[in-house]
This record gives structure tokens, sequence and C-alpha cells, in this order.
């Protein structure tokens, strides 16, 4: 018998001991009637002592009885739903744009099941990627096809790998454990905000690859689609900047919020685009003690409990202040896919051991701030302050950044002992000329709200580096029930950059969900 125990509490300093201890107890039983005890979850609270909180499931020997108690739960092992192909027929093999998260999720899934998808990649594949993304941050020379947006793996290949997310949907653990499968740490299974670093995900997106690869399909890297064409209302063919074309009738959009050529293109084709609200801000450092000591008191530094983050929300009349992509021991990265802007995100390696904690600290801006009624003006709402940050900043990739004292009295003024970590160039500018007032008043107004939620996050020498307006697509590019975009059959928009997820679980789940989609409509290609 299978059971599921949860709110197992345990010190820090306890172990699988104390927790397999816990288990028994709570059972009331010893360890010969334990099959095995596995760890579906761990969690901190800090709410006194700080302390781990777990659910494990077991396996316990037949005969054992099971306690009443609220904690407890059978697992009732159901069977697995199979996925039965469709019946149209498939005009080629499925094309799937895009090897982010939700291309890549998106293949694997077809490949498994037997579809055989061609993926096609803007971007380069990983080592040139890193390559190019290094020539960037060391020298200013940005590739716009292949760097932090684009190329293997998607925009979330230089980040910090949070697998954490919102979304409450089963398709969440197969991301997990495909996550895991292809080489990420077996803490990813159980951890409540699980996270794989830069450094490994960067090899996972790799094997993934090559899976799909072995499974039958076919990856091109530096293959961008440039056209589509159509024919009696369903999509038939993809040109590519390669002078080449795929002939199909599945074709995946999961081409990320960066792509703004493509999705000009798109438009001019006739494909339905929706302004949709997304937030634009700054990237806040702090030193990684402060947090830690801001969150765990006097445990902070303990070696069972990694460098804290922070959530920090604030809402105001018509607008939200937030934190947003926090990172841990991280750096500031320099992430523009179009010459002469600045765009700000966060990155971290798997030990989160660098000595800054960084997060976005945004505003949410919505249809009504981006000045005109066109479906694509939220773009140019991004690109304005992108570019005003870039001619801020002075020079190559340099970066305006700013204390928080000097940000919030608007006048320029040095460093302070908060470090920059920003891969490019910088130059102490004031932030309030790079971003709306709107944007600016509301930041201000919430720090000394979050100063008295998270002590030190107001800290003068704190540091800002501007400016962050990729955090979610300016678009929303509709779909039907059946999963299409509403003007072409065929065309499947997923992920983050048609509108249908943020963070890379989501994007991936969005993912899975068009492969599943695909498969339950199309007979398996010959
Ligand atoms: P993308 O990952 O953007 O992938 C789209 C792909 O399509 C790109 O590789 C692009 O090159 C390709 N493409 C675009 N146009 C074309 C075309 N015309 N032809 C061919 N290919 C094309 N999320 C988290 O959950 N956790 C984090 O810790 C995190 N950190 C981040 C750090 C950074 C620096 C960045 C930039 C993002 C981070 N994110 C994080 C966000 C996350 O990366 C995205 O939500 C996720 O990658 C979206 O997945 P996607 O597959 O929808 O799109």
């Amino acid at each position: 018998m299978k059971i599921l125990i949860s709110n197992l509490v345990t010190t820090l300093d306890g172990g699988q001991e104390e927790l397999e201890h816990q288990v028994l107890q709570k059972l009331r039983i010893n360890s010969n009637s334990v099959k095995y005890i596995k760890v579906v979850k761990q969690s901190t609270d800090a709410r006194k002592k700080l302390r781990f909180v777990y659910s494990v499931t077991c396996e316990l020997i037949d005969g054992v009885r099971i306690p009443a108690d609220k904690d407890i739960r059978v697992i009732e092992e159901l069977p697995e739903e199979k996925l039965l192909p469709g019946n149209k027929p498939m005009g080629g093999r499925p094309l799937v744009i895009g090897v982010g998260p939700s291309g890549l999720f998106c293949a694997l899934v077809l490949a498994q099941n037997g579809y055989k998808p061609v993926v096609i990649e803007r971007g380069g594949n990983i080592n040139e990627r890193i390559e190019k993304v290094d020539n960037y941050w060391k020298f200013g020379n940005l590739d716009t096809e292949t760097n932090v947006q684009f190329g293997e793996g998607g925009a979330g290949t230089f980040s910090d790998g949070k697998l954490t997310t919102r979304i409450n949907d089963a398709r969440c653990e197969k991301v997990l454990s495909e996550f895991h499968r292809f080489g990420a740490p077996d803490e990813i299974l159980y951890k409540a905000k699980p996270h794989i670093g830069t450094d490994i995900l960067k090899n996972v997106v790799v094997q993934m690859r090559m899976e799909i690869e072995r499974l039958g399909g076919t990856v091109l890297f530096n293959t961008k689609m440039v056209d589509i064409k159509s024919h009696n209302g369903e999509i038939s063919r993809v040109y590519t900047n390669t002078n080449s074309f795929i002939d199909t009738n599945a074709v995946v959009l999961a081409i990320g919020h960066s792509a703004r050529d493509t999705f000009e293109m798109l438009y001019r084709k006739g494909i339905t685009f929706v302004q949709k609200p997304f937030s634009i801000g700054v990237r806040i450092e702090h030193p990684q003690e402060v947090i830690n000591t801001a969150q765990y008191g006097d445990a902070a530094g303990h070696p069972a409990i990694g460098p804290a983050d922070y959530q920090l929300f604030c809402k105001f009349l018509q607008r939200t202040a937030y934190s947003f992509c926090m990172c841990p021991g991280g750096i500031v990265v320099a992430s523009a896919s179009e010459k002469d802007t600045i765009v700000t995100n966060g990155m971290s390696e798997f030990k989160r051991d660098r000595d800054n904690a960084n997060s976005a600290l945004v505003v949410s801006v919505g249809p009504g701030d981006f000045g005109s009624q066109h479906p694509l003006a939220g773009i140019e709402f991004q690109r304005k302050w992108e570019r005003l940050a870039f001619n801020t900043g002075g020079s190559r990739n340099g970066a305006p950044v700013q204390r928080l004292e000097d940000f919030l009295e608007g006048r320029v003024g040095g460093l302070g002992s908060v470090k920059p970590s920003y891969t490019g160039e910088t130059r102490c500018a004031d932030i309030n000329n790079c971003l709306p007032d709107y944007v600016t008043d509301s930041m201000k107004q919430s720090i000394s709200y979050f100063d008295r939620r998270l002590k030190g996050f107001g800290m003068k020498d704190a540091l800002l580096t501007g400016v962050e307006t990729r955090t979610s697509s300016p678009v929303r590019i509709p779909r039907n029930d059946k999963l299409e975009c509403i003007d072409l059959q065929g065309l499947y928009p997923a992920g983050e950059g048609a509108g249908y997820a943020g963070g890379i679980v989501s994007a991936a789940v969005d993912g899975i969900r068009i492969a599943e989609q695909i498969i339950k409509t199309y007979s398996t290609p010959k």
C-alpha cells in the first residue's frame, strides 16, 4: 500500500534520520513495516524557529493499519490515460518553430509518440550561443539572432532556472521528471521552490534535443521562419531564412516574447494579435547576506539551507509593484536582442554562490499606457524604454545604474557598497529618465513598504540597473478550442510569446498541451 504523509516537521540539523523517525511515529509502526520512504516535497517554515516541512510517500508491507490522521492519505494508483492519435492526415512532418521550453517539450512529446517533428531555431546551438553571448557581454557585440533570448534552450537557458509556477496542471510533474531524466539534480523533484541553475540547464537542454533526434526528429539551428503560406484557410508551408521551405499542415509557433520581427511578419499575414499587459522596471541588487538575515534571522548561513529568496508585492490604486524573477546569489545579465537597446534580467548557477541577490522590481503596465490601439503597440512601448536606457547608459552595452537613495532623490551619484554584477559595462545615471513617471513613482512608493516586509530591502546602497522590460509577452495570439490560431488552421501559438505562459515550467506545459492536441488531431506520419 502506498500513502502520502504531509506536515512532517524536522529541525535543520535533523536530516534523513529525524524525518524517518517522524514518519514511524506518525504511523505508530516500526521500520520493518516500511518498504521505502520518498520525499516528495520539502519547504522551509520560518514562522518561529526555522524548520523543514516535508511531505513523503511511503510504501508499507501488506496488513499495516493506517491511523486516522488528516495528514495521512492512501494513494490510489490510476492507470495512465493513453493518448490516441487522430485520423486527420499529416501533410509532411509537424514543424515546431523555436526550441525554448515550449518548443522543446512540444517536440519531445511529439517525438515520444512517433511524430518525428522538424524543429527550427533562429539562434545557434549551445556552444555557438555561449560564445556569442560572451562576446556581447565582454565587448558589446550583440548578435541579433543568437543571444540571451534566442538560441538552443530559448530565453531560459541563461537564467536562474527557477522551476516554480503558479499554474496547477498535472503536466508540471512531467516537466520536472523529464528535466531530471536529462540531468537535473534529484532535488528538483521534491523542493518546494526547485531551481536548476544555468550551468546545469545548458546541458539538460542539449540532452533533450539529442533525445528528440534519437527518436527521429530533426533540429535545425540558425534557421528562422521568415514567411508562411496557406491553402484553403490552412497553413501549408513555412519559408526559412536559408532560402528553403518546409511543407506541413501542423506548425507550432513557440517563438517566445522577443521575436518582434516574426510577430510583425505574422501580423502582416493577417494573424490576429491582441495587446496584453506586462510589467517594466529595473533589476535591484542587495548583498545576499542582507536577504539571508532578513529571511532566516539567526539561522542565516546554516549549511542545510541555501541562500534566501523573497517575493514582494504591493498594490496601488491602478498599478501593482512587485519583485519578479528573483535570483539568490546570482548576477544581472545583459539580455537585449535588438541593437542599441538595454534589457536586464537575472541569472544564477546551481550553487547560487555569488555575493549579490538580484530581482526585477517592476510595475504593471497595460494597453492604456502603450499610446496606440495597434495590436503590436506594446512592443514599440518596450523598445522606447530599452533605447532610452541604452542612450542613458552611454555606450556599447553600457547599462545605467543608480544607488537606491540617489534614485529616490532623483540625482546622479556614484556607486556605494553594492557593486554591479551586470555582465556588461555600467554607467551611473538617473534611471528616472529611462522609465515612465507612473512606473518610477510606483517603485518609489513601494520601497518603504517592501523594507518593512523585508528588512534591508530599502538600504541606501541597494543598486538599480535599468531597464527590465521583457517580463512577459506584450501580445497574445488568440486560439480556438482546438488550440489553433483563430485565423489559420494548423497554426498552433504556444508558450510565452503567444501569451499562454510566464516562465519555464508553464511554457513547457503549454508546449506539451499543444503536442497532445496535435496527436489527438492528426494520424501518425508515415
Ligand atoms: P523562449 O524560451 O523565448 O523560446 C522561443 C525560441 O523561439 C527562442 O529560442 C527563439 O530563438 C526562437 N524563435 C523566435 N522566432 C523564431 C523564428 N522566426 N524562427 C525560428 N525560431 C524562432 N523563467 C523561469 O521560469 N525561471 C527563471 O529562473 C527564469 N529566468 C530567466 C532569466 C533570463 C535571463 C530570461 C531571459 C528569462 C528567464 N525566464 C525564467 C523566463 C523564461 O525563460 C521564459 O518564460 C521561457 O523561456 C519561455 O519559453 P518559450 O518556449 O515560450 O519561449
